[in-house]
């Protein structure tokens, strides 16, 4: 495996006496996409600045391509060869074209060679026919365009995003995320994107790092994240929104029956005897029927009554009481057909291995 662009050991980040990030260690690899993921306070920002060296932590040690930034010159060289995106684009007051070439000036780049990259990262960002606007009188979309295309044109050994999209009306957003993931590919070049979206993140990202009250809860593929939270605060971040609370009564060969509010819930995984543990079900993993379907090779078939009903997107998530509460996203079509309602009876299915069982501290 390749060496680390970028590690940190021991990084803590202190804030009015009170300690706000505390990160034992972490690695960026070159040509990844880490997106740190967390709801407003949870460090995102903070530890986004430390990593770029916009801030100086209170403790632990930073090594760029194996070397520590432990020294003023070392971390001004190493500012020199990254780059930060902020939430809110921050623009020269001239044109699109210059504000393109205004760092690689900086950076010292003859004048054939700008000319080349502006032009390039334009195209990149589909900002080729803004180049003689004024930026400052660009859309929020553009703007941001503008703003990540100067970031490209710098070629940086590793791209800091922090919250890009976040003012972004959602087709913007969408169609940005697209043209950045697809620059990100292309160049293959290293980044770390904070965000309070999951799916943005799980879009963009290689692996993701779950954040909490300043410290990393999880990392891993957005898979492993998705599918296999480690705890409570991890499953609800990431839409596991089922969580039951329940204790295993049986175990063996990778299979646990955990009773929960008086009915056994199958589930993939080993606990002991007696454990407490959390079962996570994803509400686009459960199936509603009428009756219970025989010959399913699902392992979870409960009867209950619909409680709830709430419109989600291009869904609709329904609750249920079945003895535990659960939840399913239907689509119109099967809301309609299986005529769901408040206080109808229907039967909910889940297999065993949508089951993600998370041991309870
Ligand atoms: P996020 O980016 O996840 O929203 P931040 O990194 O901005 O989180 O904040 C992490 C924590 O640090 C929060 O508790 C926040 O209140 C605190 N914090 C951030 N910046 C400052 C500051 N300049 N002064 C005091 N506290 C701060």
């Amino acid at each position: 495996m390749s060496a680390p662009v970028l590690e940190a050991r021991g990084l803590t980040v202190r804030r009015g006496g009170v300690q706000v990030l505390e990160i034992p260690a972490l690695e960026l690899l070159p040509g990844t996409v880490l997106a740190l993921i967390g709801p407003n306070g949870s460090g995102k920002t903070t530890l986004l600045k430390t990593l770029a060296s916009l801030q100086d932590p209170a403790a632990g040690v930073l090594s760029f391509q194996g070397r520590p930034l432990d020294s003023r010159p070392a971390r001004e060289a190493y500012r020199q060869r990254v780059t930060m995106v902020f939430q809110e684009p921050l623009l020269f007051d001239t044109t699109v074209a210059h504000n393109l070439e205004a760092g690689l000036k900086l950076h010292g780049i003859a004048a054939p060679q700008r000319a080349r990259r502006v032009l390039a990262v334009a195209r990149q960002f589909g900002i080729e026919a803004l180049l003689g606007r004024q930026a400052r009188k660009l859309s929020g979309g553009e703007a941001q365009r503008t703003s990540l295309a100067r970031a490209f044109a710098l070629e940086p050994e590793i791209l800091f995003l922090d919250e890009p999209f976040s003012k972004l009306d959602p087709p913007t957003r969408e169609a940005l995320l697209a043209d950045l993931g697809a620059a990100l590919r292309q160049t293959a070049t290293t980044a770390v994107l904070a965000t309070h979206d999951r799916m943005e993140a799980l879009q963009l990202a290689d692996r993701l790092a779950v954040m909490h009250q300043g410290r990393i809860k999880q990392i891993g593929t957005g898979t492993e994240v998705v599918n296999q939270p480690v705890d409570e605060f991890v499953a609800e971040f990431v839409g596991m929104e089922t969580l039951l609370p329940g204790v295993v009564t049986a175990s063996g060969l990778g299979l646990c029956q955990v009773s929960v509010g008086g009915r056994t819930v199958e589930a993939v995984g080993s606990a002991g005897l007696g454990e407490a543990v959390l079962l996570g079900v994803r509400p686009e993993n459960v199936t509603l029927a009428t009756h219970a379907e025989s010959g399913s090779s699902a392992r979870n078939s409960f009867p209950g009554t619909v409680t709830r009903i709430a419109p989600r997107g291009p869904y609709f998530k329904v609750e249920l009481d079945c003895g535990f509460w659960i939840s399913a996203f239907v689509t119109p079509h099967s809301l309609e057909e299986l005529a769901l309602a408040p206080g109808r009876q229907v039967v909910a299915t889940f297999k065993a291995t949508a089951v993600h069982l998370i041991l309870r501290k």
